[in-house]
């Protein structure tokens, strides 16, 4: 059974779409059709870009007390939950992430944001006094930003939506989406019904499916306030340009290839389901993801042998079947691309395990997780976001160097430092150059801010630093009465 849709929604309601143009999304593992749905125009954004800027200026929302926004908040939260199951199968479906992850992020860690978020609303101070140098008193107003264009990838759709919708209702903004189809849509039609029956108040939440046209053309609407963006360093790149030319807030979350530092004290068997789950997550298709594993050269043919025997009985099938640890790719395309990377790797690395198509089926857009050793961080498979489940595991001598190969990257997103002596790991971790680092595991945490340096991005999610970004500050010096 295909689920199809026929409108979208746009102002609180479900409006035909401008265009004709019809989405198709694929089942990852089967290939065969989940459902269909229409791809906005211009002219739907720029009815949603309006309905928004209503919702916002019209001030129901943006006036609403902090404790009101919070209860809406909430009641999304529910809607949420009972439509989980359903949400966290069509991601999976979709994308192949296995549904266990699926589960806990798609489901509860999205969840977990916008409840964040409406405790954050709850206890917000709208105004604040500051003392001043002049002894007369100083308010500092926080207000919304007004409206968000929010731009989200396939990987993880709506944690990375909720990621940017949380803070902005929190904060009273209105939010125009764009999700990232084909790979993923449907799931964007059930964040919308969840937001109709929690009766969020109309041009909240508008969501616009389309491609990197209708992206650009949202990212440079008039009636946009600020962007918020996940995605790749090109395509940040290229909007970063567009916001720069209108002097437009935007945030950045972009690519990562993050160095896991295997110290030389790592016992193997104690830290092989942390080090798979930062390694292989989503099947490597995770921005966080440690594809780098960087080993002491006095154990690496030891560690090389225990990544490949792990790597070798990882179970490779349907996502939705709870024991599969590794799922397809997100589409046809994505393989190619993962693929493409294997082949050059097979010209710059001993291939260990993996490096070819699962035999087993004939159907889906399957990769065997794959395991390089490299002998160089320069060879393009440690320096390039490859996005699948593919290791490149280089050696290095002295703890200096590992933190040396770990900075020798464009990007600075993620990382793990794993060692027996926990305070060993965490004197390395503090100068690894990346916006976040995980010590033994990497248990990523709503309330710290989440984000990347250099080519990773500008700006940072979760935690209260978000929902500033969301915020206009305005001082109002008071000089008494007149
Ligand atoms: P992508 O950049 O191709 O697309 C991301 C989104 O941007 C899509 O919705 C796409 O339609 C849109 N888009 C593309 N070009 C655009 C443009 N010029 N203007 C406006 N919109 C545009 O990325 P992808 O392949 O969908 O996702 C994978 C990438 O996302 C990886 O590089 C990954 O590391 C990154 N990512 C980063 C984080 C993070 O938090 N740092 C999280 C997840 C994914």
């Amino acid at each position: 059974m295909t689920v199809d849709h026929d409108t979208l929604f746009i102002d609180g309601d479900w409006v035909a779409p401008s265009t004709s143009t019809r989405i198709t999304a694929l089942n990852a593992a089967t290939e065969d059709i989940l459902g269909t749905a229409p791809e906005a125009g211009e002219a739907d954004v720029d009815r949603a870009v309006a309905a928004a800027r209503t919702a916002v200026d019209g001030s129901e929302w943006s006036a609403a007390t902090p404790a009101e926004r919070a209860a809406a908040m909430n009641r999304f939260a529910d809607e949420l939950e009972q439509r989980s199951t359903e949400l966290t199968r069509t991601v999976s479906q979709q994308n192949g992430m296995p549904i266990g992850l699926s589960e806990a992020f798609e489901g509860g860690f999205a969840i977990g944001l916008l409840r964040y978020y409406a405790d954050l609303a709850a206890t917000m101070t709208v105004e604040d006094i500051r003392p001043s140098q002049t002894g007369m008193e100083t308010v500092v107003r926080r207000s919304p930003v007004g409206v968000v264009a929010a731009i989200v990838p396939w990987n993880y759709p709506v944690v990375l939506a909720m990621s940017k919708i949380a803070p902005a209702l929190a904060a009273g903004c209105a939010v125009v989406v764009k999700p990232s189809p084909p790979a993923t849509v449907l799931d964007s039609f059930i964040l919308a019904e969840a937001a109709q029956a929690a009766g969020l108040p109309p041009g909240i939440i508008n969501w616009v499916p389309g491609g990197p046209d209708v992206g650009a053309y949202l990212v440079s609407h008039p009636g946009v306030d600020k962007v918020a963006f996940t995605g790749s360093t090109a395509a940040g790149r290229s909007i970063a340009t567009a916001c720069a030319g209108l002097l437009r807030p935007v945030t950045l979350e972009l690519g990562g290839k993050s160095a896991a530092i295997l110290l030389d004290d790592v016992d193997m068997d104690a830290i092989m389901a942390n080090l798979q789950f930062i390694a292989f997550m989503n099947n490597g298709q995770t921005c966080v993801t440690c594809a780098r594993i960087l080993a002491p050269a006095r154990r690496y043919d030891e560690i090389v042998d225990a990544l490949a025997t792990q790597v070798s009985s990882l179970r490779v099938g349907d996502p939705l079947d709870p024991s599969v640890d590794i799922g397809p790719m997100a589409t046809a395309a994505h393989r190619d691309r993962v693929e493409s990377y294997i082949e050059k790797g097979k010209g710059e690395a001993r291939l260990v395990v993996g490096g070819g198509r699962p035999k087993a089926f004939d159907k889906g857009w399957f990769v065997e997780p794959t395991v390089f050793a490299c002998s160089s961080n320069e060879a393009t498979i440690a320096q390039e976001e490859i996005f699948g489940p593919v290791l490149t595991v280089i050696p290095y001598d002295a703890d200096a160097d590992a933190l040396r190969i770990a900075n020798d990257s464009v990007y600075g997103l993620g990382g793990t430092v794993f060692s027996a002596d926990t305070e060993r790991a965490k004197h390395i971790a503090r100068q690894v150059h990346t916006g976040t680092i995980g010590v033994n595991g990497y248990p990523l945490a709503i309330g710290s801010p989440f984000g990347g340096v250099k080519d990773s991005g500008i700006g940072r999610e979760f935690g209260p630093e978000a929902l500033n970004s969301y915020l206009n500050l305005k001082s109002m010096y008071i000089a008494g009465p007149a």
